[in-house]
């Protein structure tokens, strides 16, 4: 478990406290949903602070196995921190400078030590309670897309289609989207991140469309690419090595396999086939408690592929002033092998 590494890292590293100040982080160790808390970690302690408007919220949310401590109105984070005594502090790298400068005046006397990404390594591996809620957050997109597919045709405006798939998805219980999605038709489609604006879809149009929902906390990302009307020759060639890329790269899935060498096997297939300057972003991301998280699938990865990953495989290509495809889906390394998570259509009809 994250709380018994991080307790062997700070006896280790002889360090009094480990303080967890990324909202997300705070959530995963704990399940409070709130919007301003902090946990701190030492060998012996877990204590909960937050401040009076989460009181309550924290007392009903959290295990008991954490202290909870309300701060007084007024009362500073750094003050509680001081009282326990402890010579050095472990502060999360995701602090902002202003927070790590207003920590370093509070505390003055005690050292602070930048810990790297300790709990988003731990989020790395998803436990089974994770991974249910990511396929209920894939589960939900996908309903939200097969249900709304046919009001997508030419004469929609983007921006109504994107409205539409997030109304029905909010309706359904969705915390909300994961990100604002991507509508992009036409020539709009060569913009990997085209944000849906209020072009009307066109006949004739590849329509790129990259969507998702958060669902008690975690998310999904999933791509398709669209056609109306006749296909070209040239969208035809792109929709299919896009699709080799992609299957390549699935099929090189597998625990121990560097990140890199995955989206390698992608990229591979993108520049044989004459597009690999068009293919212009990596392949993939973690996905959980937020929408882009480790593992990286990128040429410069330095992860290593895990059981109990889930990330995306999301090859594109992007061609200016004409159009784009790309195709994702949402991956889950399981113990018998990588589990294709999103199940929507991806053959080129018609
Ligand atoms: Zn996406
Ligand atoms: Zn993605």
């Amino acid at each position: 478990m994250a709380l018994e590494g991080i307790r062997e890292k700070l006896s280790r590293e002889k360090v009094g406290a480990f303080l967890v100040s990324k909202l997300v982080n705070v959530r995963y160790l704990s399940g409070f949903t709130g919007s301003s808390a902090f946990i701190l970690i030492s060998p012996q302690d877990l204590f909960f602070v937050t401040d009076p408007r989460y009181g309550e919220q924290a007392s009903s949310q959290i295990p008991p196995s954490f202290d909870l401590v309300v701060l007084k109105p007024g009362e500073r984070l750094s003050s509680f921190i001081k009282g326990k005594g402890w010579s050095s502090v472990a502060v999360e790298d995701a602090l902002t400078l202003a927070q790590y400068n207003s920590l370093k005046e509070g505390l003055e006397g005690m050292e602070l030590v930048i810990w790297k990404g300790v709990v988003e390594a731990a989020r790395k591996i998803k436990w089974p309670w994770e991974l249910e809620r990511i396929r209920e957050a894939v589960a939900l997109a996908q309903e939200a897309f097969s249900r709304l597919k046919e009001r997508m045709h030419p004469g929609v405006v983007e921006k109504d289609f994107a409205l539409e798939l997030e109304f029905f998805m909010r309706r359904r219980g969705a915390e909300g989207v994961a990100f604002p999605f991507i509508v992009a038709s036409g020539s709009r489609s060569a913009l990997p991140h085209g944000e849906a604006s209020s072009k009307t879809i066109d006949d004739g149009d590849l329509v790129v469309l990259d969507f998702g929902v958060r669902w008690r906390g975690y998310h999904s990302d999933m791509t398709r690419t669209l056609k109306f009307g006749e296909w070209q020759g040239w969208e035809r060639d792109i929709y299919r090595v896009v699709l080799d890329a992609q299957r390549a790269a699935l099929e090189a899935i597998r625990p121990g396999v560097e990140a890199k060498e995955v989206d390698a096997v992608a990229r591979r297939i993108v520049e044989e086939a004459g597009y690999g300057e068009f293919f212009g972003h990596g392949l993939g991301h973690g996905v959980g408690l937020e929408i882009h998280e480790a593992p990286t699938l990128s040429p410069t990865s330095q992860d290593v592929l895990e059981e109990g990953m889930v990330f995306t495989v999301e090859p594109g290509v992007y061609l200016p002033g004409k159009g784009g495809v790309r195709i994702e889906d949402m991956v889950y390394l399981g113990s018998g092998g990588p589990e294709v998570l999103t199940s929507l259509p991806k053959e080129v009809e018609g």
